[in-house]
């Protein structure tokens, strides 16, 4: 039992879920209090005494300094999630260290509010801190779910147009960034559902992607757009680049087969490539000059690559009497 009002409030601050730490303006440690929800093999008050320096890697000390820096000079509190890795602890004991549970790298959130000190020219910081390191896994895996197609693992539609935008609105801000988008659609799709089945069609549309992949770099994007039908974003580069990574994939594909059901099926593309030029204002009409170009490899042959100029005829067929698409009046 606590006997006296101190006693007792220290019990309670021990008692917080969270961490909480005093910092003072250089970065030590002052008081430590609570941690009874995070304290798993780790005793925050051995920090009492020690600078952030002595208990972190020197740019991970310097990265959390900035953050104590910001909330003395605002007098603000501060909401930030950040990481630390297991090379950056500098007074973990060999065994925590290898523990299996413990993971190469732990995710925080820290409010941080100024409480200013009962001395003068001295400021002081309140740190309460807790590991969110289960959340934040959760979360990428979540965020990661809902931009993946699922057939493919590939950027699903929406993922992929986000990916575009992003690409596009850098490069109008430096010209000098060549983009180039690729619109790649698969020749006789639907003979070749016929022939080996839809699931092994399914198979082909994955043979397909992977291949895409290989292609490109990791810092370019692919994505699903639809049925047997991706996009891809190739940042950096100008159409000429692109046309022979396109060059690529066609030769991939025709030298790689699908080995699926006792079928080996080398499914061939059509590929569009337009490039991000002073004539395209918008991401839609990327698209759609990608889509041109993909268009006329179909119409002209299949099993090739265009590059989308401003004199390329328009070979889209558009048939009022396939699709029963009435002009609006
Ligand atoms: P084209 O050379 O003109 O592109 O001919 P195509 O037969 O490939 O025609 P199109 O691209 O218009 O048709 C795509 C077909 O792909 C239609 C549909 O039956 C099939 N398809 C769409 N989504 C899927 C899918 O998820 N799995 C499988 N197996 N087939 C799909
Ligand atoms: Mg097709
Ligand atoms: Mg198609």
């Amino acid at each position: 039992m606590v006997s006296n009002r101190e006693e007792w409030l220290d019990f309670i601050l021990n008692s917080l879920p969270d961490h909480v730490f005093i910092l003072d303006q250089s970065g030590r440690y002052l008081d430590s209090y609570g941690g009874k929800y995070n304290a798993v093999n780790f005793n925050a008050k051995s920090y009492i005494g020690l600078q952030l320096e002595q208990v972190l890697s020197a740019s991970k000390a310097a990265e959390l300094q900035s953050l104590i820096d910001q909330v003395i000079k605002s007098r603000s509190t501060l909401v930030v999630r950040y990481s630390i890795k297991l090379q950056d602890h500098l007074l973990l004991s060999v065994e925590d260290l290898q523990h299996p549970d413990m993971p190469e790298e732990s995710w925080f959130e820290a409010i941080i509010n100024y409480v200013g000190s009962p001395e003068e020219n001295s400021h002081q910081v309140m740190w309460s801190v807790r590991n969110v390191t289960q959340t934040h896994l959760l979360e990428n895996k979540l965020k990661k779910l809902s931009e993946t197609d699922e057939l493919t693992n590939v950027l699903n539609r929406r993922a992929f147009l986000l990916e575009l935008e992003q690409e596009y609105e850098t490069q109008k801000q430096q010209p000098e960034r060549h983009l180039v988008c690729l619109m790649i659609d698969i020749d006789h799709f639907k003979e070749i559902n016929d022939m080996v089945g839809h699931l092994s069609g399914d198979e082909a549309i994955k043979h397909v992607a992977k291949i895409c992949q290989q292609q490109i770099r990791s810092s370019d994007h692919i994505g699903r757009l639809g049925g047997e039908e991706f996009g891809v974003v190739l940042s950096n580069t100008n159409a000429i680049q692109a046309f022979d990574v396109a060059e690529r994939i066609r030769y991939s594909l025709s030298t790689t087969a699908c080995k699926v059901d006792g079928h080996d099926i080398y499914p061939t593309v059509s590929i569009g490539v337009a490039e991000c030029n002073q004539n395209v204002d918008s991401v839609k009409a990327l698209l759609i000059n990608a889509d041109k170009a993909m268009y006329y490899s179909k119409r002209t042959g299949r099993d090739q690559v265009t590059i989308y100029h401003d004199n390329l005829p328009d070979l889209k067929i558009h048939s009022a009497t396939k699709a029963r698409i009435l002009r609006a009046s």
